[in-house]
C-alpha cells in the first residue's frame, strides 16, 4: 500500500518532519476500506452501512489510530487527518492547566461571536452546541474544545494547502498558533 505511489513506510518516516517532540508509547496505525462511525462503533468496509462516513477514528486506551484506505491517495489530507488524530493523544494527556488555557482561548472566541473553524471535526462540534454551553463544561463543550485543538494542531503542523478547511479568521489562527508554539514537553 502506498501514498501517491511512495510506499507507505517512506511516507509515514516523513509524517514526523515539522513535528514537535512527542513522547509516549507507541501508537498503532491501521488502514481500514470505507469507515463509518455508528453508535460508538467503527464499522468499515462490507460492515460500514450504516451511520456517518468518517475518515478516521482514534482509540485512546488501545492505543490505536484507524484511517479509511482513500486517504493514501492524497498525502495532503492524510498528514491533516493523522497529526489532527495524534493530538488527541495529545489533548488526553496534556494535563488541566493547558486545558484550562485552552478552553479559555476558546471561549472567548464563542463569547464575542468569532465564526469559522480550523477544520470538519470542530465545525461538527461547534455545530451542535446549544445555549449557554460555552458558560459550562458539558460534554458538548468539552468535545468542541477538544476538536478546535485537534483542528488547530492538524492545521499548525499538517499541510497548510488544505485551506477549503480553514474558516477562521486569521487573528484568531495568529493566536491559537501562539498558543500551540508555547507548549513544550508534550506527551501523547
Ligand atoms: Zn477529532
Amino acid at each position: 500500500m502506498g501514498v501517491e505511489g511512495q510506499p507507505l513506510s517512506f511516507w509515514l518516516a516523513r509524517f514526523f518532519i515539522g513535528l514537535p517532540e512527542i513522547v509516549g508509547s507507541p501508537i498503532y496505525l491501521e488502514v481500514l476500506p470505507e469507515l463509518r462511525a455508528y453508535r460508538g462503533e467503527l464499522l468499515s468496509g462490507e460492515r460500514a452501512t450504516r451511520g456517518n462516513a468518517v475518515h478516521a477514528a482514534s482509540f485512546l486506551r488501545e492505543r490505536r489510530i484507524v484511517v479509511e484506505d482513500a486517504l493514501l491517495n492524497n498525502a495532503a489530507s492524510l498528514r491533516y487527518i493523522l497529526v489532527h488524530e495524534l493530538f488527541h493523544f495529545v489533548w488526553w494527556r496534556l494535563g488541566n492547566p493547558s486545558r484550562r488555557s485552552f478552553d479559555m482561548l476558546i471561549r472567548k472566541e464563542v463569547r464575542v461571536g468569532i465564526r469559522g473553524e480550523l477544520g470538519e471535526s470542530s465545525g461538527v462540534a461547534k455545530s451542535k452546541l446549544q445555549a449557554g454551553d460555552c458558560e459550562g463544561s458539558g460534554p458538548r463543550w468539552k468535545n468542541y474544545v477538544c476538536e478546535s485543538f485537534c483542528d488547530t494542531a492538524a492545521w499548525f503542523y499538517g499541510d497548510r494547502t488544505i485551506t477549503a478547511l480553514v474558516s477562521l479568521p486569521r487573528r484568531r489562527i495568529a493566536n491559537r498558533e501562539l498558543w500551540l508554539a508555547a507548549q513544550t514537553g508534550l506527551r501523547a
